[in-house]
């Protein structure tokens, strides 16, 4: 793909990026000229997700096997000099935020020195980090030092049995601890993010009141069909469902049958040992369409909690929406510290103001998070051919789909993608 630039003398020059042909704008003279590519539907495309390793010292239920992801040939994934040459490339073309996610970014041992390297790049502006928190008390000082600037920390509960269920292998101390580490080292914004699946008997009031006294952006994200797609490895069955503190939707039974934990809820079993595909407790399989709670529904429990706690209503904040504030919509109590946010990827999708790619651990570039669609930049990096990893870059840009309109799942499951 490239962009060719029109003048047209003092109204400005067209900009038409190939090989869409629907993808031509017209740029006022004097206007800012816009660094980024185009995808085919007129999207600026400036964000990089990167997923530094799939794995992770946690396995939440949603999110990966309880054996964790099967394990790779080191040389299947990208090294850290590679992942950094890789942003060093795509820095001109428009690429000015990078997150380190994964799987879990901190097990990495290479992390503080990718982020230094990160940090050295031309055009890179901010550098943000995904993680559940457990090592962030450790390693926040170099983390810092190195040139890190936010952190997205993941809480689903403060019921410490329940976060056990839901992780796995974790302590929810271990998170507390972490977000405590945030803000103490002085990342700004710091954002907490919950993702809600009706079946978890979520605290959410509990988690939205971490708002009043601390300053953190606490995000519940609507739970997406990752990982469990009819087409995967492992076909998926339909999870059931339990009666908790989120109460079914109207015309829905309730079914309160296994929680999405039990070692009982178990799918069927491909063998095939592929994506992550290893075992016979299958639960981020479970997706199941009854589980994802609508923003609105949660927001209006939350504030209707808070109403009857005398904490008052949530009321929608503006101007107070912390530094990349992306799809989230955010909401605020009275006189708190922080804000809570929506992030409404299956009631309300934000494809249309999509900026973002994914890099895989293995080096698939991905344009989009709901389609397996993917360009393999891994085999292109080790050519040593530059101009074959931007071609790629370019193409993908140019293959970005227009949005998810349906919700079949993938074959990756969240961890392997870079959530
Ligand atoms: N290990 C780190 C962490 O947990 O923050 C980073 C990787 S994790 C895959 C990134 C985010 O994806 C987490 O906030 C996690 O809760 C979220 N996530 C995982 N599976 C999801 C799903 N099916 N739907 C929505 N969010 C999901
Ligand atoms: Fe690990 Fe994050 Fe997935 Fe939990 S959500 S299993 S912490 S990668």
């Amino acid at each position: 793909m490239r962009t060719i630039v029109v003048p047209l003398g003092d109204v400005g020059y067209h900009e038409i990026i190939y090989p869409s042909p629907a993808c031509r704008r017209t740029i006022p003279k004097g206007a800012r000229v816009p660094r980024e590519l185009h995808d085919g539907f007129g999207r600026g495309i400036n964000y990089l997700r990167i997923s530094v390793t799939d794995k992770c010292n946690f396995r939440c239920v949603y999110c990966m096997p309880e054996e964790g992801v099967a394990m790779r040939a080191h040389d299947e994934l990208l090294s850290a000099e590679e992942i950094a040459h890789f942003v060093r490339l795509v820095a001109p073309e428009g690429i000015t935020r990078v997150r380190l996610t994964g799987g879990e970014p901190l097990v990495s041992h290479r992390i503080v020195p990718l982020i230094e390297e990160i940090r050295a790049i031309d055009g890179i502006e901010d550098i943000s980090l995904t993680t559940n928190g457990a090592l962030l008390p450790r390693l926040a000082p170099a983390l810092r030092e190195a040139g890190l600037d936010r952190v997205n920390i993941s809480l689903d509960t403060l019921n410490a049995d329940r976060f056990t269920q839901i992780t796995r292998l974790g302590r929810v101390e271990q998170a507390l601890a972490g977000i405590d580490a945030a803000l103490e080292y002085g990342f700004d914004p710091v954002k907490v993010n919950t993702v809600v699946v009706r079946r978890m008997d979520q605290d959410v009031l509990e988690l939205a009141k971490l708002s009043l006294e601390r300053p953190v952006h606490v995000r519940f994200i609507e739970y997406m069909p990752i990982g469990s797609s009819a087409t995967s490895p492992c076909p998926s069955i339909v999870g059931r469902r339990t009666q908790g503190v989120l109460p079914p939707r109207s015309g829905q039974s309730e079914a309160p049958e296994e929680p999405m934990w039990s070692s009982s809820a178990t799918s069927p079993h491909c063998g095939a040992g592929t994506s992550g595909c290893s075992g016979s407790t299958l639960n981020p399989e479970l997706w199941d369409a009854s589980d994802v709670v609508p923003s609105d529904e949660l927001r209006e429990l939350i504030s209707s909690q808070a109403r009857a706690m005398g904490i008052g209503a949530l009321a929608p904040v503006d101007e107070s929406a912390p530094y990349g504030a992306g799809p989230a919509r955010y909401w605020a109590f009275p006189n708190a510290a922080g804000t809570v946010g929506f992030i409404s990827a299956m009631s309300n999708h934000f494809c249309s103001a999509c900026n973002r790619l994914r890099l895989t651990a293995d080096g698939q570039l991905r344009p989009c998070l709901f389609s397996d669609a993917e360009y393999n930049v891994r085999d292109a990096l080790r050519t040593g051919d530059d101009e074959a990893v931007v071609a790629l870059y370019r193409t993908a840009i140019a293959h970005k789909p227009q949005q998810h309109d349906h919700i079949d799942g993938t074959q990756r499951f969240m961890s392997q993608i870079g959530g």
